[in-house]
């Protein structure tokens, strides 16, 4: 690029088809334009770039205008060839290499020039793939959570889109059915399929060619999941999606059909109008938000973050915790205290013991949500803790607000209440000191290897392995004898 922001190239290659096309050598065209052929080669060839004066001239004798020359559109195919080759041997993945770039001649048959693309392609393609790190991935990550706390977790452009094709297929209130999926899909001119056999790597896959979105089977009759799904595969096509091209963007689009899935699932109007009753009632519950909707409970939790600080006023934070305490979605604008690591990311960090995302796992009666006051460094929050299980063992679901806005909430009369100095070591991270006098030295647990990409190693006494979990293993069996 040019600093006049001209893809010189191109330009070059404008400027040739037309003079070309006009049946000029670069002499002829020269002359009537004032400059010698010499320096018309070294433009047409983007070494040099022309003055607007010249630029003008050319335009005058090749019967075109300047907007025409300047576009920034390959003007034919063998064109739109050697400028995707010029660029790919110009890129530092090949540079590095020391190979020597190809010099396209004009009785290079296009097949051959297609042939090296196809490597640079590929080349490129292998090169973003090894970018996806997991230090990457949770940069971007990063990124992406903290430019959607900047605008309220909320993107209007999107709820606007899921409640036209909601009422255009239909749907009037309450729990979006099965049913009005598939109209929308219809509308869309596509067709659910459902299959046993797709890919383990996908979660859906759409054919373009014959319009037809290939879903898993039903597990569960009637289960909330196959629609968030289908609605996930129209997303893509709604929302004008084209081939990720590094990891950011692939997670803004994983983002982006979710939120459209959530925004069908609970339609922003309709989900506003039951928040703000439930806040006049004093009795906001994600339970009850879940339940109205026909929605999991942590999409329910999820939705809540989406449209309470946007519409509500409220800030609020949201966990979800597997068994091992580690966080597996999150989002907050309320400044509750998270563990994070050095690249600012909070997925896969354990959360403090005391929370009661974390407590939750040890109580007895799970039915229903658990409610809490944590004091932290950061002031006091009230939270609702649910617990389940899915696929991936067991998880809780946390929604939470800081202490003036538990008033709005049902359980703000809990009496349980908990002391959280996280980060701090001290607070739940070291061993117990008896139990550390009793067994270190006196024990030898043995890693397991993480393989969630999100997953950081414990720290502890041996890698990988956090030792006041394990004292607190062996205390317990100790004691069972
Ligand atoms: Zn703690």
């Amino acid at each position: 690029m040019s600093s006049s922001g001209i893809h010189l190239t191109t330009l070059g290659h404008r400027i040739r088809h037309h003079r070309v096309a006009q049946g000029f050598t670069l002499d002829e065209l020269g002359a009537k334009v004032g400059v010698a052929g010499s320096q018309l080669s070294l433009i047409e060839n983007g070494k040099r770039e022309p003055k607007l004066s010249l630029l003008q001239a050319i335009a005058t004798a090749t019967g075109t205008e300047v907007a025409d020359l300047i576009s920034g559109e390959p003007p034919n195919r063998r064109a739109a060839l050697e400028i995707e080759l010029e660029t790919a041997q110009a890129s530092p993945v090949f540079r590095q290499l020391g190979i020597t770039p190809v010099r396209v001649s004009k009785g290079m048959p296009d097949e051959t020039i297609e042939a090296i693309l196809g490597l640079h392609r590929e080349l490129q393609r292998r090169e973003r793939e090894a970018i996806a790190t997991p230090e990457e991935a949770r940069r971007a990550n990063t990124e992406l959570r903290l430019r959607m706390r900047a605008q309220n977790n909320y993107i209007g452009d999107i709820e606007k889109l899921a409640e036209k094709h909601l009422k255009a297929a239909g749907h009037v209130s309450g729990a979006l059915t099965h049913r009005t999926v598939i109209i929308m899909a219809e509308k869309l001119g596509f067709e659910l399929i459902y299959v046993n056999d797709l890919p383990h790597s996908t979660r859906s896959v759409t054919d373009l060619e014959n319009s037809r979105i290939y879903l898993p089977p039903a597990s569960i009759p009637g289960g909330h999941g196959l629609r968030s799904m289908a609605l996930q595969a129209m997303a893509h096509r709604l929302l004008g999606h084209t081939p990720p091209t590094d990891y950011a963007d692939f997670l803004q689009q994983r983002l982006e059909i979710n939120y459209f899935a959530a925004a069908c699932l609970i339609p922003e109007t309709a989900g506003v109008a039951f928040l703000q009753q439930a806040k006049k009632d004093r009795n906001l519950a994600v339970e009850d938000f879940r339940d109205a909707f026909g929605v999991t409970h942590e999409a329910a939790g999820m939705r809540m973050t989406n449209l309470m600080t946007e519409h509500l006023g409220m800030k609020l934070h949201f966990l979800r915790v597997d068994e091992t305490g580690a966080i597996t979605r999150v989002y907050e604008n309320d400044d509750l205290p998270l563990p994070m690591d050095v690249t600012g990311a909070v997925e896969g960090q354990p959360v403090c013991r005391k929370f009661q995302a974390r407590a939750a796992f040890t109580q007895q009666n799970r039915t229903t949500e658990r409610y809490q006051y944590t004091d932290t460094p950061s002031g006091t929050f009230w939270c609702a803790t649910q617990t389940g299980s899915g696929s991936d063992g067991e998880y809780s679901v946390t929604v939470g607000v800081p202490f003036d806005d538990a008033r709005w909430w049902r359980g703000r009369e809990t009496s349980d209440r908990a002391v959280s100095t996280c980060p701090d070591e001290a607070c739940c991270r070291r061993p117990a000191p008896d139990l550390a006098g009793q067994w270190a030295g006196r024990s030898w647990p043995s890693a397991r290897v993480h393989t969630h990409m999100f997953s950081p190693l414990p720290r502890g006494a041996f890698p990988g392995v956090d030792d006041s979990e394990v004292y607190a293993f062996l205390d317990r069996h100790a004691h069972e004898k």
